[in-house]
């Protein structure tokens, strides 16, 4: 039996109670669904003394003017099946209910996914198996057993809805210490996964902010996994374009679960206004090759993910063409 280490479990009913009690507390973390954090305190990779729990505060998903807002704490199941969500962003709901199985989604929510720590087959183990390797770079070793070296960590972002939400150009609410901002999704990841967060300490998500599409927005999420019924991403493809018949005007791919940092692809300027023919998307799908280097910190052969990360951009781009 994996046992937790002793904790105070102080919850919350607004994230501006959380975050006072999170300034005064010894060792503080937040948990909200706790589908990611509580495994990992079993197998005793983090260590909070003190946890701040926001399970009691509302999430939901409003219009506001032109954008979606959806609240950190609504659950993925809501994401999935909300009927708003579906019109207008068809990929969110799609990823969000894509993510492990039924049970979790009911638990998970958006802001846990977002801010889900960064996977790892030599990390996300007990300690009694971690021990016996001599531990990791992210959590009590030296050295990465990926790279094979001391300095890099590469476990990978291995949420679904990541690269939907970087596609779509979200942005996400913060309350932390120093008072409430606004960030680009685009700004939160850093490539480095013992540290792929740019929030401050304390730092609070407390929405998501989606800009409604305009017309002729089509988009799609497609998950390489062994299991389809419970497991991570191996690689994730977000896809979202504006298009007039087979033309886009507007293209955004990023790839999911290949590193610390959800990848955009580059270069797809070249491929607006004039029609996604079978050439156009075989050419974006080498594209995609080149920009994509998956690590092996999770399962599946890297050049398998690498090649199957070009076969989804291919078969994406041709479905959303034909409309
Ligand atoms: C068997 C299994 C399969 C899974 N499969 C998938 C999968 O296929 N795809 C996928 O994307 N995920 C998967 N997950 C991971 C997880 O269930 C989801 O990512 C879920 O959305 C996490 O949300 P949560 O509310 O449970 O997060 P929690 O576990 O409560 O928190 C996750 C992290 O986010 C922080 N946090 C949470 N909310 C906030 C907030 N509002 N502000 C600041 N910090 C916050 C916590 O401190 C913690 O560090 C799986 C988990 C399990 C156990
Ligand atoms: S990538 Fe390397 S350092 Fe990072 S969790 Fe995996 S083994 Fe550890």
């Amino acid at each position: 039996m994996l046992r937790m280490e002793p904790f105070a479990y102080r919850p919350a009913r607004t994230y501006e109670e959380a975050l006072a009690i999170w300034s005064s507390a010894e060792a503080p973390m937040y948990v909200a669904g706790g589908t990611d954090l509580l495994p990992n305190l079993k197998h005793g990779i983090v260590h909070p003394r003190t946890l701040v729990s926001l399970a009691e505060i509302p999430g939901g998903i409003t219009e506001d003017g032109d954008t979606l807002v959806i609240g950190a704490a609504t659950k993925l199941h809501a994401i999935a099946t909300n009927a708003t969500v579906r019109a207008l962003l068809p990929p969110l709901a799609r990823a969000a209910g894509l993510v492990a199985g039924p049970q979790i989604r009911a638990m998970g929510t958006i802001g846990g996914n977002v801010l889900l720590d960064t996977r790892c087959l030599y990390y996300n183990q007990s300690a009694f198996w971690r021990g016996a390797l001599g531990h990791c770079l992210k959590a009590d070793g030296t050295w990465c057993h990926v790279i094979g070296g001391p300095k890099t960590c590469v476990a990978a972002q291995s949420s679904d809805s990541v690269p939907v939400l970087l596609a779509l150009d979200a942005s996400l609410r913060l309350l932390g210490p120093e008072g409430s901002r606004t960030l680009a999704i685009r700004d939160l990841y850093r490539f480095n996964g013992m540290d792929h967060l740019t929030l401050q300490k304390g730092e609070l998500l407390t929405a998501i902010v989606v800009k409604k599409p305009a017309p002729g927005f089509r988009g799609s999420y497609q998950k390489l996994r062994t299991r389809d019924s419970i497991d991570y991403p191996q690689i994730g493809v977000a896809i979202a374009g504006t298009f007039d018949g087979a033309v886009p005007s507007a293209l955004e791919i990023v790839i999911g679960a290949a590193n610390p940092q959800p990848k955009p692809v580059r270069g797809l300027e070249a491929f607006l206004g004039a029609p996604l023919d079978d050439a156009a998307a075989s050419a974006i799908a080498d594209l995609v090759h080149k920009q994509t280097r998956p690590q092996a910190a999770v399962h599946g052969d890297p050049a398998w993910r690498r090649q199957m990360a070009s076969v989804y951009t291919r078969r994406g781009l041709l479905a959303l063409a034909a409309g």
